[in-house]
């Protein structure tokens, strides 16, 4: 499968011959592991609820709630640029929004525990900002200080788990 660096595009030549060389040396893994050597411990869908209420909670109390957060075991939700296909409406039969239900890939679980946390707040900043606006990066850099290098390094962790 050919990755899609396309992202690197953005970055200074600098930046993307380092990641190049890192990813061409295999050594993308353990890179990762050296920035980030937490790892996060939740792995059930009950776990995965309460750590994201207490998110939705600590920053973002009038936005609308999250009824359910799960995990979701197949590869569609699985994105190389965080797509909003995650974060799924059930809708009454007269259109009207009844529940917010927000799935996390499973492919995340192994993820170092910052940029689980980082996933969590781009869904969750979801509840409050529909499209990827300015607003809606404002909201994840409220929830996460460092949200930008995150939100780059989850891409990288993608490349490689080989998505
Ligand atoms: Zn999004």
């Amino acid at each position: 499968m050919p990755l899609n660096l396309s992202f690197l595009e953005s970055c200074s030549e600098k930046v993307q011959n380092k990641i190049g060389r890192i990813i061409e040396e295999g050594e993308l893994e353990a890179y990762l592991k050296d920035l980030y050597p937490e790892n996060n411990n939740i792995s059930t869908d009950k776990a995965l609820f309460t750590y994201a209420q207490v998110i939705r909670k600590k920053y973002m109390k009038k936005a609308p709630p999250a009824h359910k957060v799960v995990f979701d075991e197949s590869d569609d939700h699985v994105y190389n640029a965080l797509g909003d296909n995650i974060n799924d409406l059930i809708l009454s039969d007269n259109g009207h929004k009844i529940k917010n239900v927000i799935r996390i890939s499973s492919v995340y679980k192994s993820a170092p525990a910052e940029l689980f946390h980082m996933v969590l707040v781009h869904e969750l900043a979801h509840l409050k900002e529909r499209d990827h606006s300015k607003s809606f990066y404002r909201l994840c850099q409220h929830m996460d200080d460092d949200y930008d290098q995150h939100e780059f390094d989850l891409r990288l962790f993608l490349i490689s788990k080989g998505y």
